[in-house]
Formats: C-alpha cells, sequence, structure tokens
C-alpha cells in the first residue's frame, strides 16, 4: 500500500529519496515503530518523546510534534484511521554530497508507512534464544537505522532455530537484537539499566512499571552470563514482540512446555489490561 515520504502519499513504487541521502550514505538516521492497538497508539506520547531525544542526540533538526498531524494523513490515505496496524517511521538527516560531518544547510527526510496487524493478545511464544558476545558500538541508546549489528546478530539465532539473540558484554546480559530481556531470579525481576549499552525500549519501561505496581521487586541490574544458568524466569520485551517468554536459553531449559513462570504470566495478564484500557 502508500508510503508517505517528505509531505507526499505516493505508491511505494513512486516514492523517491535521493541515492545521496544519508540515511542510505551511512545509515544516519532514526525510526521509530508504534503499534495501534484499540483505534490508539499503545504510548504514543513515549514514542515519539524517544525519537525527538534522539534527533537531538544525533543533531537532526525536526520537530516531532510534527508526526501526529502526518501519522493521521497516512493512516487516512491507506484506510488504518483506529484499525490495528503497526507504523513505521524514518527520519534522516537528509540529502547531500557525501562527506562524513554534517552538512549545514540540510532538510531531514521523513518516511512512514502503515501495515495492518493485529498483535495476539498475549505472545505465546516459547523462545529459545542463544546468547552472543554485543559487538555493536557503545551508543545503543541511539535508535538509529544502521542496523548492521543487530541485523547480524539476530541472523545467528535463526541459523540457530531460535526467536532471538540475546547478548552480553563485559560478562553481562545486555539486551536482544531487537528487543529487551529481563530475568527472574527467587522472585526479583532483573534488567539492564538504561544506559548506552540498550535501547531503553518503551515496553521495556511499561513492564517495569507494572512490576512496580503489582508489587513486584525489579531491579535495574544486569544479569551476568554465569548467572544465567541459575535464573527461574527470563523473558523479552518489544512493541510487536510485547512480552514473550524464554524457554530455553543456550543448552538452559527454563521450563517444559508451556508452563512459563508465575511471573512471567502475570506480567503478560497485567500487559493485557493495559492494551484494552
Ligand atoms: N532493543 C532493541 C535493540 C530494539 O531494536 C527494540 C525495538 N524493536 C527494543 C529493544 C524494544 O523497544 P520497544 O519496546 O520500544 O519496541
Amino acid at each position: 500500500d502508500k508510503v508517505y515520504v517528505n509531505g507526499q502519499i505516493v505508491n511505494p513504487q513512486e516514492a523517491k529519496v535521493s541515492v545521496f541521502d544519508r540515511g542510505f550514505i551511512f545509515g544516519d538516521g532514526l525510526y521509530e515503530v508504534m503499534a495501534q492497538i484499540n483505534g490508539r497508539f499503545f504510548y504514543e506520547k513515549e514514542h515519539l518523546e524517544r525519537l525527538q531525544s534522539g534527533l537531538h542526540k544525533i543533531s537532526i533538526d525536526f520537530n516531532a510534534n510534527l508526526l501526529p498531524n502526518e501519522i493521521k494523513k497516512l493512516l487516512r490515505a491507506v484506510r488504518l484511521t483506529n484499525k490495528d496496524c503497526m507504523l513505521y517511521i524514518q527520519i534522516t538527516r537528509g540529502v547531500a554530497p557525501r562527506q562524513h560531518s554534517y552538512p549545514s544547510d540540510i532538510t531531514p527526510t521523513l518516511m512512514m508507512y502503515s501495515v495492518p496487524k493485529v498483535l495476539p493478545e498475549i505472545n505465546m511464544v516459547n523462545a529459545h534464544v542463544i546468547t552472543r558476545k554485543d559487538f555493536r558500538w557503545s551508543r545503543c541508546d541511539i535508535k538509529m537505522t544502521s542496523l548492521l549489528g543487530n541485523v547480524m546478530l539476530n541472523e545467528e539465532g535463526v541459523q540457530h532455530d531460535c526467536y532471538e539473540t540475546i547478548l552480553h558484554r563485559n560478562g553481562l546480559l545486555t539486551e536482544a537484537s531487537h528487543s529487551n530481556v529481563f530475568f527472574v531470579k527467587e522472585g526479583i525481576v532483573y534488567t539492564h539499566k538504561a544506559d548506552e549499552y540498550i535501547l531503553n525500549g518503551i515496553t521495556r519501561i511499561v513492564v517495569i512499571e507494572l512490576c512496580k505496581s503489582l508489587g513486584i521487586e525489579v531491579r535495574e541490574s544486569a544479569i551476568t552470563l554465569e548467572e544465567v544458568n541459575m535464573v527461574d524466569e527470563a523473558f523479552l520485551t518489544g512493541t510487536s514482540t510485547q512480552i514473550a517468554a524464554i524457554q530455553k536459553i543456550d543448552e538452559h531449559q527454563l521450563y517444559i512446555e508451556n508452563e512459563k513462570g508465575p511471573i512471567t504470566r502475570k506480567l503478560q495478564g497485567a500487559f493485557l489490561k493495559l492494551k484494552y484500557k
């Protein structure tokens, strides 16, 4: 269906972006993915604030407050107004002759598309994951379009018939190739703190809040690679992943069949209520 490029809504075959766009040449741009559920974008404000904060970090001059109106135009054109769908937003620095430094007079490129998608109420996946060394750069807090590291690490998981690849850096579990990761040990929930080694997922923030409101102790403190074999539960979070129970980490089986852990189930139930609130 149609896509949005710099104010125009056109067929994808007709959409034009210069080959000198810095998004194409350098991966010099950011993106966001939001889910529309029950007629509203889930945590839209938080997604757009993260985008604005990222733009600020890399000095792209674009006002994210302009987006809701443009999103409305796109959704109307593709007949997804109020429908369950996923929205992809990409903002690159813009078009300029190739040079590394930021050009002074440049207009950002905005591209968006939306596809219909009804997320399952609860993610029923019993995810198998592998652990790999996090060889990405150390500004993973920036949601940039240069995802080669994430792509390579994800592919390795897929080659091992796994749902995700979870990553470790300096002996600590950071996040996964396209989701955040949480662990449960003796009733306490652990996840890596929101520093430059992870993307601070909106779902991650929601899950931490849910833990607090449910009276589950949560610590923004990383699990070590050695501790992974001793955790009771583990799960992944992300906009389309929602909350996915991890059944197996490398050779460590956490549960059999569908008997995922009590805290994972509790959080999935609470998350479901939030979606339809
Ligand atoms: N970490 C990485 C590397 C991601 O790409 C994503 C998004 N797909 C997440 C975490 C989860 O972020 P969110 O909950 O905002 O979708």
